[in-house]
């Protein structure tokens, strides 16, 4: 009998999701584990081991019945090699995740960027149905993403393609936590909002944002939303540096749609307005026009859903 059915793994700093799921994405089991990152990297490892053991059993399947294996986890990595090279909030230094996962169960196995790993799951699960072009942002604390082109998920050289957080928009803007200046996580992601909220707070012009002890990017959206002149502007300037962003993967990649999923993306329309009007400003007619930019598809399991979507396309 063929083989019907992948798992996809979530592999993040304070959790491990697991799926068992056939090639439709109809999950047959789910667990999940805190990743105790403390323990160190053999330890999350054989937790991740728990993890696909625990699903396959609780789905009454065994390796036998899997094609593939999809994890998703932070990087930078190389997805080649199966290799996490580093990363801030999981041990590993160098490691091979993906040998010792292949060797256990006889399954291929497949490991990619948290970034790569959503578009996929968009791709396969969610708002990039049907197209063969997409690219996907994800707009939260920081920004990434993802592309699938011609239907494959597109990596560049060493894999680490569409790290558009890092896509410079301002020559001399705000320093970024990779010690760039100007980046696009600097000037429109959700911390970069909240920067600003604070720093509205100790200035001169009144703002109702003064009203609260704590402002991150979630006050200055509900304020700009009531119609406070300071947050309005904090939140329109963001959101024209997340526009031009947007703007430049159309130009760069012609792609059919661009999801747009995160925290951020959950502002609704006075995020996908502005994204659209400052893409119709600055891109080609035909292009902007011919190009969808829609919220993301997949809810709160996007990242096992992700991982599964990754084992169903490298498998196929
Ligand atoms: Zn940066």
């Amino acid at each position: 009998m063929a083989k019907e059915y992948v798992i996809g793994i979530d592999l993040g700093g304070t959790k491990i999701s697991g799926a068992l799921s056939d090639v439709d994405g109809n999950l047959l089991s789910q667990y999940t584990l805190p990743t105790n990152a403390f323990e160190g990297e053999t330890a999350v490892l054989e937790r991740v081991i728990k993890v696909i053991d625990k699903v396959l059993n609780d789905g009454n399947k065994t390796a036998e019945d899997i094609k593939a294996i999809g994890i998703g986890s932070p990087g930078p990595l190389d997805a080649k090699n199966g290799i996490i090279i580093t990363t801030p909030n999981l041990p590993f230094k160098n490691f091979k995740l993906v040998d010792p996962i292949k060797e256990k169960f006889g399954v291929p196995t497949y490991l990619d960027n948290d970034g790569n790993v959503a578009a996929v799951g968009e791709f396969v699960f969610g708002a990039g149905q049907g197209t063969k072009n997409m690219v996907f942002v994800t707009v939260s604390t920081g920004i990434g993403g993802g592309a699938v082109l011609n239907g494959q998920v597109y990596r560049g050289n060493t894999s680490n393609a569409l790290e558009i957080g890092h896509m410079t928009l301002e020559k001399d803007g705000p320093r970024c936590n990779c010690g760039n200046y100007g980046c696009a996580e600097a000037l429109a992601s959700g911390t970069a909002i909240g920067k600003r909220g604070k720093e509205a707070v100790l200035g001169e012009e009144p703002t109702s944002l003064k009203n609260y002890d704590d402002v991150t990017s979630y006050e200055v959206f509900l304020e700009a939303k009531k119609g406070d002149k300071v947050a309005s502007e904090i939140l329109d300037k963001s959101l024209e540096y997340l526009g031009i962003c947007v703007a430049n993967l159309i130009i760069t990649f012609d792609p059919e749609t661009v999801i747009i999923g995160g925290g951020v993306s959950k502002g609704g329309d006075i995020v996908f307005d502005k994204v659209k009007e400052v893409v119709n400003t600055r891109c080609f007619k035909a292009m902007a026009e011919s190009c969808k930019i829609v919220p993301a598809g997949l809810g709160t399991d996007a990242g096992v859903m992700g991982a599964v979507a990754l084992a169903v396309i490298e498998s196929k």
